[in-house]
């Protein structure tokens, strides 16, 4: 398939990997920061950590929207579903990540409620035209990749004067929160999280561009590379960070040429802008309150908001206190540092957001990981 199978072809692959091995320097190790939960999957998923010299080492971090969004955003969801009796439209992954005291949107649906799985903002739509009597809640997450679709479907409903639709908006901020992580101790000043450089969002950079990376690569003096999510992209990521640090460089490199430009998808941008404001704090999972790192729906779009539209009260949320999600999505830990990892907590039955999600860390070593340090004599005598 054209712009797959090129990029995961192994060939090249132990050419970039004989590369990475001669240029690594064995007096010094490397951390990198990978912050797409794409990334995460893509390294576990085709053994790139194998190909890895072994003084070069991915942090994981907080990439993955589903993962991020806090409990408490949850809970003010499915209270929109239980409570007020809206049918709540959402995409795959959020249906069963599990709120305070394990309750989902998928066990809200099994109690009745009317949640839908929808596909894209205008499956959303289209429920709404098809239920005018009933109120439809559109519930996005999502970084800057899913805003635009967001920022069209309120300007469908508003020029078609839907007056069923709203978005219930948790839109989050890729910059923000690199900048956050740089910023918390563990990384400043404990030095318990190391991070020599990072590999870059792909898609978020797709619609923001490379550009707005440039302030924390100067400001923080860490390395930057925007990365694909193939394996071969990861792999020439890397060799371009060793060199970046090796050279005692600190800028924004863009190895993802066939997708990202310098200032992005302007007209996605300009869409964004004209639906969607900063929001002034917004909650993390893991990062706790980030400054200026979410949107809010403006007010020019306020009948299609449903948190000015319906009163969330939900003020008591919980996560479980040994889920570790929060620490693993700050690259604290790592998900095998989790006692209820593929014991109490599996893909089957997730406890935190990390074991559901796609691009979660946790489902990645589940899917791909578990059985990594294991001999092939303990995995036959497994099977
Ligand atoms: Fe949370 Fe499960 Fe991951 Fe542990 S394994 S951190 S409980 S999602």
């Amino acid at each position: 398939m054209k712009y797959v199978d090129e990029y995961r072809d192994r060939d090249l692959a132990r050419t970039v990997a004989a590369a990475i091995a001669a240029e690594a320097d064995p007096d010094r190790s490397y951390h990198f920061m990978e912050f797409c939960g794409g990334h995460t999957h893509a390294i576990f998923r085709y053994g790139v950590q194998d190909l890895m010299p072994e003084n070069v080492h991915f942090v994981h971090g907080p990439g993955c929207p589903v993962c991020v969004l806090p409990v408490a955003r949850l809970d003010d969801a499915v209270e929109l579903a239980e409570r007020y009796g809206v049918i709540l439209c959402t995409y795959g992954d959020m249906m069963r990540v599990p709120g305070t005291k394990q309750r989902s949107l998928i066990r809200a649906k099994a109690d009745g409620a009317d949640v839908r799985m929808v596909y894209s903002t205008a499956d959303a739509l289209r429920i709404a035209r098809e239920n005018p009597d009933r109120q439809v809640v559109f519930f996005a997450i999502g970084f800057e990749t899913t805003t635009p679709p967001t920022a069209v479907a309120l300007k469908a409903a508003e020029a078609e004067k839907l007056g069923n639709f709203s978005v219930f908006c948790n839109h989050v901020l890729t910059p923000s929160a690199i900048s956050h992580i740089l910023e918390s101790p563990e990384v400043r000043d404990l030095g318990i999280v190391k991070i020599d450089g990072f590999l870059g969002p792909s898609h978020v950079s797709s619609v923001i561009g490379s550009q707005p990376y440039e302030f924390f690569a100067e400001e923080f003096q860490k390395p930057v590379v925007i990365a694909g999510f193939e394996p071969l992209d990861v792999m020439q990521s890397v060799l371009m960070l060793i060199r970046q640090v090796n050279d005692g460089r600190c800028e924004v490199e863009n190895e993802y040429t066939r997708v990202v430009t310098e200032e992005g998808n302007v007209k996605a941008q300009t869409l964004v802008s004209e639906v969607f404001e900063l929001r002034k704090s917004f909650d993390w999972r893991g990062l706790g309150t980030v400054p200026y790192s979410a949107l809010r729906i403006r007010d020019r779009f306020a009948k299609f908001d449903a948190e000015k539209q319906f009163e969330l009260s939900v003020k008591a949320s919980r996560e479980v206190k040994s889920c570790e999600c929060p620490s693993i999505l700050r690259g604290v830990k790592k998900p095998t540092d989790c006692k209820l990892f593929g014991t109490v907590c599996t893909p089957q039955s997730p406890v935190g957001s990390c074991m559901v999600s796609s691009e979660g860390a946790c489902a990645a070593y589940w899917t791909y990981g578990r059985f990594r340090d294991q001999q092939p004599s303990k995995l036959e005598a497994a099977e």
